[in-house]
């Protein structure tokens, strides 16, 4: 596949060609289901004339459904554009294809989607990763040429490292969230998922910037950074020893690699420790499924998709949220609802911002030292379908990825190499807020010395 700089340069006919092919080889490579058109037999959408890009289904594309992968969301169509997609089509870019995704952007497996699920590109007897499984897919399986996610807790980096690509979340504030539903606002951010760190670095520069229509977008003039990558630069790179000994052995095996070719390269490694990764997660599932639970209080029947058919008010209330909402929203919604009542607001929703301040200030000690800090992006490789059968075990699967977004920096997911059984293992570099420059020039000089190779 070819990497979006060089799409970038085709000329117009090329790119028309381009996209024929694309086209075929979406349809040939069907059974993938990275696009809800491929799931549900129909056509891949378009929106633009320029350089494809997919684009997850929880983005508003005007004219398109979009659905979030849900089925109270069936026949809703996008009145108006994400601001995103207005910056992809100004660009030289269009949307191309609706990337399945899990129901609402909760999930790590791409299971719950109403559409049926999406396979890992590489083994497709193992998950793709979630919430943005579709668009790691496409981009993994040769299907696109680079994709837009949506990283709440890990949503973007998490699929990208089970399918061998580069997921990367911005600094909260960057990239506008006008016209991406929302789960957790506070949490909530769209990025790219690419080939490789250039062509991330690329997206990101065009999806970034000051928006007023969203009013948590930082007011501040975006400095460019993709033409001025430096791979060479020499950093100092903070590693979390307790974290690296909570994965499994086959990602310890290829984080300690890293940490060793880093070091190689010139970089300095300093070894730190963070608290336990269970706070963290504790404190994202009382914070998300709150903002969750107020968020998703619109879907009733009266103003988008899916209306049941009875004829009281509160029997359309219950009855279309009752059949629209599948099991994990729903009981994200009961989970935030609670933490949230009067009762218990103090010992849960109140206790969890206290530890997001407490998550906040050991980053804040570590980059007082660092540059970037280096982390696994996911315990394990890709799963097998179904073999997480507990809720709480799959959250486990965000303990690397969930307290960069509760503190709201940028991060950035790139393959450092493959399990015994050919699995794609993914290294993650944080940086300070609004220094993603940092974060791409290490996630550049760890790119050029592992140069993995994508089989498909
Ligand atoms: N897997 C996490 C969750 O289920 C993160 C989701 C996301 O980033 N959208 O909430």
């Amino acid at each position: 596949m070819i990497t979006l700089k060089e799409a970038l340069q085709l000329s117009k006919d090329e790119l028309s060609e381009f996209k024929k092919d694309l086209k075929e080889k979406i349809k040939e490579q069907k059974q993938i289901g990275a696009y809800v058109e491929q799931l549900i037999d129909s056509d891949i959408s378009e929106y633009g004339s320029g350089v494809p890009i997919a684009v997850k289904d929880n983005i508003q594309v005007k004219g398109w459904d979009v659905t979030c992968s849900s089925k109270i969301l069936q026949g809703y169509k996008a009145p108006y554009n994400a601001t995103v997609i207005e910056k992809m089509v100004d660009s030289g870019l269009s949307a191309f294809g609706r990337c399945n995704m899990d129901e609402f952007a909760m999930g790590s497996s791409t299971e719950t989607s109403y559409y049926g699920k999406t396979l890992n590109p590489v083994d497709n007897t193992k998950v793709p990763g979630g919430s943005s499984g579709g668009s790691a897919a496409a981009v993994g399986a040769g299907l696109a040429i680079a994709a837009l996610g949506s990283d709440t807790g890990g949503s973007i980096r998490q699929p990208a490292a089970f399918c061998g690509c580069v997921g990367m979340k911005p600094t909260y504030g960057k990239v506008s969230r006008y016209g991406l539903s929302a789960f957790s606002s506070s949490l909530d951010q769209i990025g790219p998922i690419t080939q490789n760190v250039e062509d991330s670095a690329i997206l990101y520069d065009i999806l970034a910037g000051h928006d007023k229509k969203d009013s948590t977008s930082v007011d501040m003039v975006h400095q460019r950074v993709s033409e001025s990558l430096d791979g060479d630069r020499k950093l100092t790179i903070a590693v979390i020893e307790n974290y690296i000994v909570e994965a499994g052995d086959e990602v310890q095996k290829e984080i300690k690699n890293s940490i060793k070719a880093l070091e190689d390269a010139g970089h300095k490694i300093i070894y730190k420790n963070m608290i336990n990764s269970k706070y963290d997660v504790a404190t994202y599932y009382i914070l998300a499924t709150a903002e969750a639970s107020a968020n998703l209080s619109r879907y009733d029947g009266v103003r988008y998709g899916n209306r049941a058919d009875v004829s009281s008010l509160k029997d359309m209330y219950f009855k279309t949220r009752g059949d629209g909402f599948g099991d994990e929203v729903k009981r994200r919604i009961l989970l935030g609802t609670f933490v949230l009542s009067s009762g218990y607001y103090d010992a849960y929703y109140i206790k969890a911002q206290k530890a997001r301040h407490l998550i906040k200030e050991q980053f804040d000690a570590i980059f007082e030292e660092a540059d970037l800090i280096f982390t696994p992006v996911t315990p394990t490789p890709a799963f097998d379908f179904d073999s997480k059968k507990d809720p709480l075990e799959m959250y486990l699967s965000d303990i690397y990825t969930i307290a960069v977004n509760l503190v709201g920096l940028p991060a950035i997911s790139i393959p450092i190499g493959k399990s015994s059984d050919g699995l794609p293992i993914g290294g993650q570099f944080i940086a300070k807020a609004f220094d993603e420059k940092t974060m791409f020039d290490g996630a550049l000089s760890l790119e050029k010395i592992i140069d993995y190779k994508r089989e498909i």
